[in-house]
Order: structure tokens, then sequence, then C-alpha cells
């Protein structure tokens, strides 16, 4: 059966990737064309001025528009303007919110989108998925791939490591969720697709191999953490889904963010769901083994790093197997609140709590 796989056509990582965009595969992309610019408020809105800038007098039109949320509202509002002077192109700058918004509204419009991550906060630069708000609440719809990729290193090297250590915490999350789509695939609920898989492991083993290199300076960690991220977006287009980079963990981040108030990033929260999922999964060695990953990077390897309280967390475990219809390792297990309650005190021990959280990368 043929099926259609879609991945960017251009992927482009380098130092000053937008002063010499015009010289870069896509530069015959903007050639007279009409390009609409969705940029995210805050510093963001400088490095939309350097795309403007390099873009100008070869494009036809470089116009922008700035979002300063990803509520349906304010998708509604940007989609009506596309729809009534419609560029050829839209260039999503920003961190994930700019970008989920960029997907649904190029989707929606049927205009090809080009990304312009400015953080490399959460496998979303890359992904056939977008986080929109609905109703207050987020949730997950699926769009169509960016046409291409843009990061310039230059500019990133401004991201905050506290977003690029979310980042790495979503990429982590490969691992568990491959193990429960395994799971899910022997219990006969889902079908395996072994190529999505093959990458969606590659790439967190890619970065892991590279973590151990004494000579590694922060470009090329970021670098390789944004290929990696990449990497497990198209694994998610190959499979037409986000399972292979969404387990259970990523269920506990859900719970947080639906439950108890959202209170820290996405990444960051399935950094702590992975650790949780691998104790179920029977992996508990390789918590240990993580843990120095996580020293490295700044993770947390505690929920009240992110400010949740025990009874939060408790409540977000607790809900984590409701929070979508994907079988997981909670399906195998009968978890009563004694027993979360214990799992809780050996995965998340007291002298867990403000070990690496926030110290950001320590590499170079
Ligand atoms: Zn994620």
């Amino acid at each position: 059966m043929a099926k259609k796989v879609h991945i960017p056509l251009q992927l482009i990582i380098e130092h000053e990737a937008i002063p010499k965009l015009y010289k870069s595969p896509i530069g015959s992309w903007i050639q007279g064309a009409r390009i609409l610019l969705i940029s995210g408020s805050g510093s963001t809105r400088k490095v939309t001025e350097k795309i403007s800038n390099a873009i100008e007098g070869y494009a036809s039109e470089v116009s922008v528009l700035t979002c300063q949320d990803n509520k349906l509202d304010t998708i509604n509002d940007i989609e009506r303007q596309v729809l009534e002077d419609t560029p050829d192109l839209i260039f999503g700058v920003g961190g994930g919110k700019a970008l989920d918004m960029s997907k649904v509204v190029g989707t929606r419009s049927n205009v090809p989108v080009v990304l312009f991550p400015t953080a490399i906060s959460s496998d979303a630069i890359c992904s056939p998925v977008a986080v929109i708000k609905m109703m207050s609440q987020s949730t997950s719809i699926g769009v169509k791939m960016p046409q291409a990729v843009v990061i310039d290193l230059d500019v990133l090297t401004s991201c905050p490591p506290r977003l690029m250590s979310a980042g790495i915490g979503d990429l982590l999350s490969n691992k568990t969720a491959l193990y429960d789509w395994k799971l899910a695939h022997q219990a006969g609920k889902e079908e395996m697709n072994t190529f999505a898989n093959l990458m969606a492991n590659n790439a967190v083993d890619s970065f892991m191999n590279l973590l151990n290199r004494p000579e590694l300076n922060q470009s090329q960690l970021m670098k390789v953490a944004a290929e990696a991220l990449i990497m497990s977006g198209i694994a998610m287009s190959i499979a037409g889904s986000s399972r292979p980079c969404s387990g259970s963990e990523h269920l506990i981040s859900h719970a947080l963010d639906y439950h108890c108030g959202a209170k820290a990033l996405h990444g960051e929260q399935v950094a702590i769901g992975v650790l949780f999922s691998q104790y179920l999964q029977g992996q508990q060695e390789k918590i240990e083994k993580l843990t120095p990953y996580y020293e490295k990077l700044g993770l947390p390897t505690h929920y009240a790093d992110l400010g949740y309280t025990r009874e939060e967390m408790h409540r977000a475990i607790v809900k984590a197997p409701s929070m979508r219809d994907r079988y997981t390792i909670f399906d195998e297990f009968n978890l009563t609140e004694d027993r979360i309650d214990r799992i809780m005190d050996e995965v998340y021990p007291d002298q867990a709590k403000n070990r690496y959280c926030l110290t950001g990368l320590s590499v170079g």
C-alpha cells in the first residue's frame, strides 16, 4: 500500500544561516516570492528583523504578523488574514508557539512553511504535530511537516540554557516511548514501523554518544541536539503519529499540564516522566545510567525541582493513563495508590531534589 511520507526538502543548520539565506538552497524559493513572517513576541522579534533584512530585495514582498499566544482565536485571526492575502511562503520564527502557529496556519491555508527555530526546547522544531490552546487547555493536533527548517547557530547561542535542556529532555523520552510502542505492538494494539523506530532510537543514541566526547563544544552540542530533534520529528512523520517519541512519560507530562497547573517546560516534565516510566518498564538500572546525562544536561531529577508537590505528582501519575487512548506500560500494571507511593519513593527520593536542575549545560 503506497503511503506518502512528508519530510522537509531542506535542512540548514549552520552559523550565519540567516545572513546567508539567499545563497542557501532555499534562496531560489525566496526570489520574487511574497513572504509572510509569523513571529513570536519578545526577543524573537530581533531574529524576525534579521530575516526581513536578509531577504529584502530578493522577495517581492515581506510582511510580519506577531503572535502572542497559541490560542485558537489567535490562529483563526491569523488564518483569516492569510486567506485574504495569501503569501507564497510562510516563515515561522520563534520558540514553540510561533512555530506551532505557523504549522497550523500553513496546513489550513495550504501555504508551504519554513521554520526558523530560535530555541530548541522540544521536537516541535520539525514535527507533524502542533500544540494549540483550546478552552484554556493545550491540545495536540496533526499538521503538515515544514517544507524546510533553518537553524542559525548564532541565534541559538543566545537561547537560555534551560530551554535547550528541556529540548534534550524531550529527546531522551524516545527510549521509553519506543519501549511502550513495542508493548502496544506485542499486545496487538498498534502496528510497528521499523524505520520510524530506528530513526527515533538512533536520534537519541547519536546525541548521547556525542555527549561522551571530551572535546565537545557548545556549538557542536547545539547542532547535534537540533539534528536529533529533527530526526525525531521525521520519525513521527514516517510513523504517521507521535508514537516513536511519545509514550507513558508524555502521558505524565500531559497530566501535569492538564491537572496540576502546567508549571514547567514540556521537556522538563517529560524528563521527570522518563524516570517513572523506566522504572515501570523494568529498566531501573537505566535510571542510574541516565543520571550522569541529567547532570551534564542540567535536567531535573525530582518533581519538586519543577514546583510540583508530592500530591500533584501523585495525581498526575494516577491520571496519566487516561490522558490519551494510547497503549503504554501503564496498561500492564495495576497501579494502586499505595503502589504509586512506593514507586515514587524509589524514583524520586528526597536526595534527588535540586541536584542538577537549571544548572544549564556544562560542556566545553
Ligand atoms: Zn514531546
